[in-house]
C-alpha cells in the first residue's frame, strides 16, 4: 500500500500538494521532445529520466495531461493475446502495472478481477483454445472454461443470452485487471517532473523541422524549439504528425465509444467481454457499470458520441444482463482510435533519423502504457529498437511480416 494513502487517510486536513507548478517558458533546446501528454508520453518521459538519466526532455501536450484516449478508456489490463510477440509484450506491462502504486507512491487502484471472453460459436471457441495454448506456452494464466464455471463466477448473466446466441464457453484469464487511468498518467507525470522533465500543457506541435534526413526541432504554437530526438505519442492524432515529416503509415482513425451507468452495489467482480455480441462490461470501484463496444463502423476524426452506439450496446447488454434494464446511463463519450491492419502497434525508429513512433494503439493501448514508455525510453537512449518492440516496427508492413492480433484485440480491449 502506498504510504501517502495511509498518511492521507489518517490526517485530519487533506491538503494535497500540487503535482507540479504552472508551465514555464519553453527553452530554446531540449535533447528529447515528446509529442503527446497521454499515459504513453508521460511514461516515456518518466523512464527516460529514471532509467537513463535523460532529463533535458519536454513533453508537449496540446490540451491537458491524460485528456486524450488515456482519460477516455475503460481501463482493461490483460495479456491473453494471440501472438507470442503480443503476449510477451503485454505480459511485461501487466507486471509493471502490479508495482506502479508503490513505484509512484500514488494509488492507481489496480484491481485484479479475472477476465472472461465469451464464446457464442464454434469458431469463437476454436480461437479461445488457440489463444489459451499460446498463452499457456508463454506462462500466462489462461484457460478455456465451460458454462458451469462461468455461471458460478458471473451468476447474474443469462448464459442463454435470451435465446439469441447462447454462451458455449469462455477464455478465462485470471490476471485480467482494471486501474484508474488518470492516476496512471498523473503518477508518471509527477515522477518525470520530479526528475527534471518539463511538461508543457496547452502547447501544440504545428510542425517538425528536419535537416537533411535528420530531425532538428519542432514548431509549436508557443514558439520554435531545437532538439535531437522527437517521439510522437499522439494515438488518434498520429496521421496529422506523420504528415508533417512525410512518413506514411497504414493507420486509420475510428471513433470508439463507451459509457457508464449510475452506481449500484458491487455484484460483478470480473470483466466480461463478448466478441460476438460486440460488448464488454466491468464494475468500477464506485459501482458504475463501465461498458463499451467495438469501434464505430466508419473512419472519422471525431469524438462525438451517438445514439446508434447507445441503442446497439443496450440491446446486447440486455440479452446478457436483463436486470440492468432499469439502470440509468449517466455518461457517454468517445475517443479516436488509431487502428492498424493487424491490430498491433507501430513502435520505434522510422526512416527519418531522430524521429520515433509510438502509435497504432487502437482500442487496446492503455494496458501497454508502462511497457511502451519503458521500451521507447530504451529505444531513444540507445537509438535502436528494444527487442520487445522490434516485431512492431513500421517496416513490417512493407516486409509483409504482420503481427496478427485481430482475434484478441478488436472488442476485447
Ligand atoms: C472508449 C475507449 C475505451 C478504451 N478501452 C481500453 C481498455 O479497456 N484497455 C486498453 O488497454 N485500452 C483501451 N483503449 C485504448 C487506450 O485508451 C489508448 O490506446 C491509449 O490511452 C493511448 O494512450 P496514448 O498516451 O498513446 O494516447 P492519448 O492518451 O490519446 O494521448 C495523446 C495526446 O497527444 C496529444 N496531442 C495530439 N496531437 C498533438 C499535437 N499536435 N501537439 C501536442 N499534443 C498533441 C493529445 O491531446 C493527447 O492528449 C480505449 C480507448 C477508448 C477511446
Amino acid at each position: 500500500m502506498p504510504w501517502r494513502l495511509l498518511k492521507y487517510g489518517l490526517s485530519k486536513s487533506h491538503n494535497e500538494p500540487r503535482f507540479f507548478p504552472d508551465t514555464k517558458p519553453l527553452k530554446p533546446h531540449y535533447d528529447v521532445v515528446i509529442i503527446g501528454g497521454g499515459g504513453h508520453g508521460m511514461a516515456c518521459a518518466y523512464y527516460l529520466a529514471k532509467e537513463h538519466g535523460i532529463t533535458n526532455v519536454a513533453v508537449l501536450e496540446q490540451g491537458y495531461i491524460g485528456g486524450g484516449n488515456t482519460g477516455r478508456n475503460t481501463t482493461i489490463v490483460r495479456s491473453n493475446y494471440l501472438t507470442p510477440e503480443g503476449v510477451r509484450f503485454y505480459d511485461t506491462s501487466v507486471k509493471l502495472f502490479e508495482d506502479l502504486s508503490d513505484d509512484f507512491d500514488l494509488n492507481i487502484f489496480y484491481s485484479t478481477r479475472g477476465h472472461f471472453t465469451l464464446a457464442h460459436t464454434d469458431s469463437a471457441l476454436r480461437t479461445m483454445r488457440w489463444r489459451a495454448e499460446v498463452n499457456k506456452h508463454m506462462g500466462i494464466a489462461s484457460e478455456v472454461v465451460d458454462r458451469q464455471l462461468i455461471a458460478s463466477e458471473v451468476p447474474y448473466m443469462d448464459l442463454d443470452c435470451a435465446g439469441h446466441s447462447p454462451v458455449m464457453g469462455a477464455l478465462y484469464h485470471a490476471p485480467g485487471a482494471v486501474a484508474r487511468h488518470d492516476a496512471v498518467a498523473w503518477g508518471y507525470a509527477r515522477g518525470a517532473y520530479n526528475r527534471g522533465v518539463e511538461i508543457h500543457q496547452k502547447t501544440r506541435v504545428t510542425g517538425i523541422r528536419t535537416q537533411g534526413d535528420k530531425v532538428c526541432g519542432v514548431d509549436t504554437d508557443r514558439g520554435r524549439i531545437s532538439c535531437n530526438q522527437v517521439v510522437s505519442m499522439v494515438a488518434g492524432s498520429t496521421p496529422r504528425i506523420t504528415e508533417m515529416v512525410g512518413i506514411r503509415t497504414p493507420i486509420e482513425i475510428f471513433p470508439l465509444q463507451a459509457c457508464v451507468t449510475e452506481p449500484v452495489k458491487p455484484f460483478m467482480n470480473t470483466i466480461v467481454v463478448s466478441g460476438s455480441l460486440h460488448v464488454y462490461v466491468s464494475q468500477s470501484s464506485r459501482g458504475e457499470l463501465v461498458m463499451g463496444a467495438s469501434v464505430d463502423p466508419s473512419v472519422l476524426h471525431s469524438t462525438r458520441s451517438s445514439f446508434d452506439f447507445t441503442e446497439g450496446l443496450s440491446d446486447k447488454m440486455l440479452d446478457l444482463f436483463p436486470f440492468v434494464s432499469r439502470l440509468k446511463m449517466m455518461r457517454q463519450w468517445a475517443g479516436m482510435s488509431d487502428i492498424t491492419p493487424d491490430f498491433a502497434p507501430i513502435m520505434g525508429k522510422t526512416p527519418l533519423d531522430g524521429f520515433y513512433l509510438d502509435a497504432g494503439w487502437g482500442t487496446w493501448g492503455f494496458k501497454a502504457t508502462p511497457v511502451s514508455g519503458k521500451t521507447l525510453a530504451w529505444t531513444l537512449a540507445n537509438d535502436r529498437n528494444h527487442e520487445l518492440i522490434e516485431p512492431f516496427r513500421l517496416s513490417r508492413f512493407a516486409d509483409f511480416d504482420l503481427v496478427g492480433e485481430k482475434g484478441a484485440a478488436s472488442v476485447g480491449h
